[in-house]
């Protein structure tokens, strides 16, 4: 039997869960210093993997705080992704936006089989306290500033739907693995 760690108890939640659709609490930065709060950093680090994933937020596995994991690796709908984190991020707030936009398809483990494209602001400049209670404040562009868009919206019960111009271009995921990702 393999031990079972306290992070296990956390499991990924589904849309049509409430608490994806609530606004989740700021962190006291005494938190940081507690097993309950390793546990949970630790199981966001987990389930964010296992699910192939490239970020996953706190109200995600059911727990309301503003508290957000990212990392990009090859995945299975980005196989040519590099490397990069894993982040966390805690009270995560976009201080500013570039004007310009991009477009790109998205998707999340609150509801797999789907993908969609969103614009958002191409770059933006990001604040939060990293998992030491140190404050980071960083400008971001691309894949990752889409990430980082991405997940403080699920610490607001936002979901990327929400934010699609054009919901003609959803599909499911089978279909966009056989239609995007292999052209
Ligand atoms: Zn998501």
């Amino acid at each position: 039997m393999p031990a079972r760690t306290p992070s296990s108890r956390y499991e990924l939640v589904r849309l049509g869960n409430p608490v994806l659709r609530k606004k989740a609490k700021r962190v006291p930065l005494s938190f940081l210093a507690t097993q309950e709060f390793k546990h949970l950093h630790t199981a966001l680090m987990r389930i964010m993997r296992t699910a192939d994933g490239v970020g996953l937020a706190a109200p995600q596995i059911d727990v309301s705080l503003r508290i957000a994991v990212i990392e990009t690796r090859p995945t299975e709908t980005r196989p040519s992704l590099t490397q990069k984190g894993p982040v966390l991020m805690v009270n995560p707030r976009i201080l500013s936006c570039s004007e310009r936009m991009s477009t790109d398809w998205e998707g999340c483990l609150s509801f797999k089989p789907l993908r969609g494209r969103v614009r958002r602001p191409h770059s933006v400049v990001v604040e939060y306290w990293n998992e030491h209670g140190e404050r980071i404040e960083e400008r971001t562009s691309g894949l990752w500033a889409r990430i980082v868009q991405h997940e403080i919206d699920h610490l607001d019960g936002i979901v990327y739907v929400d934010r699609m111009d054009d919901m003609k271009s959803l599909m499911l995921l089978d279909e966009f693995k056989e239609r995007i990702v292999r052209s």
